[in-house]
């Protein structure tokens, strides 16, 4: 297998690269360039052309490779199917929003959590993505935010969001960050460190692992904490999150009241909102009902939370069904009557299958 000069520390790059016969500094712009996210050798203009053949016969340059990527209409989405070495295949997405730059990484090559609505979680759990496989994530969307898509020569920010740099970063692809919690701290303090992102800037997304928000905690940094609650009794979460029951609802809650009165933050609730099909094929909600509404404000009356209502994202191989607009709205002003902060989800690129792992799952089916 090819190495992946990215993972080298800096001695050992020298030495590679002196092994091919070049002098040392070679290795400090063979650096530049990968600290950049350049995908290939081809793009290291200032490398001699027969020394950037040389080097793509023998090496790689990212833990990652673009296998694929998807473009929304509206030009605001980019997908990315990424391909590592050992042939497991993760998405990232980088979505260029009013406020900045962000983007979506995964943590774990498939999810063992087993949720019911969820694509990522159907083929299980592969393996832990390491900390350099998370931040080759971010590096792929800067590359595409610098690099001019016709030209392939480097552009400058200038304050359009359709160009600059990554400035916020969600770990909400594939997988569960807080099953892969010591690589997903080191990816956090490397995009802090070497990137500039601020921890604010950084949203931590967890179905509720209990150890796990303990281990932030004891962190310390004050990055933003996303649980994915989806619903507001333990009953229910019973039966679409396995994972209830070994933490239950209030365990979950209380660990994360804890970790946001540490950093003084507002906690980030999401919840999606599911219907399922009748016999006559119509749309009944399920977790999205008025009385859930209700529980749901019962249980967050009083604390600084922000709900996030992600209407669900159809997904073939799964028994749901997407409920009305009428019906998220209506769930909506029942959070917001009770004085719950709420907002919905705006979608984005759902033409591009940029929703939650259906890129990877489309193509490990064929
Ligand atoms: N395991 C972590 C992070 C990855 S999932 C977590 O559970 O938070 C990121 C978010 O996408 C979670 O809130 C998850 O429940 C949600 N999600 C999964 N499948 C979805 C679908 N088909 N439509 C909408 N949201 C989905």
């Amino acid at each position: 297998m090819k190495p992946i000069l990215f993972n080298f520390t800096d001695g050992e790059l020298e030495q590679f690269v002196v092994s091919m016969g070049q002098p040392k500094f070679r290795a400090k712009q063979i650096r530049e360039w990968l600290n950049r996210g350049a995908p290939n050798f081809a793009v290291m203009k200032n490398l001699p052309d027969a020394l950037r053949t040389q080097l793509d016969a023998a090496a790689r340059t990212l833990p990652v490779e673009i296998i694929q990527k998807l473009e929304s209409r509206d030009g605001e989405t980019t997908k990315f199917l990424l391909g590592m070495e050992d042939g497991e295949q993760i998405e990232c997405v980088l979505m260029r929003t009013s406020y900045g730059n962000s983007v979506c990484v995964s943590s774990q090559a498939g999810c063992a959590m087993g949720c019911k609505f969820c694509a990522s979680t159907l083929l299980g759990l592969k393996r832990n993505l390491t900390v350099n496989e998370i931040f080759a994530q971010i590096l792929v969307a800067q590359w595409e935010l610098r690099t001019d898509r016709t030209t392939d020569r480097p552009i400058r920010p200038n304050g359009d969001p359709n160009n600059g740099d990554v400035s916020h970063i969600v770990i909400m692809g594939t997988g569960e960050p807080l099953q892969n919690t010591q690589n997903v701290i080191g990816f956090m303090e490397r995009a802090n460190r070497d990137m500039g992102i601020g921890w604010r800037r950084i949203t931590v997304s967890t179905c509720g692992i209990v150890p796990g928000i303990h281990e932030l905690i004891t962190w310390g940094r004050p990055i933003n904490l996303a649980i994915s609650l989806h619903a507001p009794t333990d009953d229910l979460r019973d039966q679409i999150m396995p994972i209830n029951h070994k933490y239950r609802l209030s365990a979950v809650l209380d660990a994360a009241w804890e970790f946001m009165a540490a950093h003084n933050r507002q906690l980030m609730i999401e919840y999606i909102l599911l219907g399922k099909k009748n016999d006559a094929d119509e749309t009944v909600l399920y977790n999205a009902t008025p009385e859930y509404a209700e529980k749901l404000a019962e249980l967050l009356a009083g604390r600084n939370c922000m709900v996030n209502l992600i209407p669900w994202n159809a997904v073939d191989e799964r028994d749901f069904a997407s409920p009305s607009g009428n019906a998220v709205h209506r769930f909506q002003d029942i959070l917001i009557n009770r004085g719950i902060h709420t907002r919905i989800r705006r979608e984005r690129g759902t033409d591009i299958g940029s929703a939650c792992g259906q890129l990877r799952l489309n193509n490990a089916k064929k």
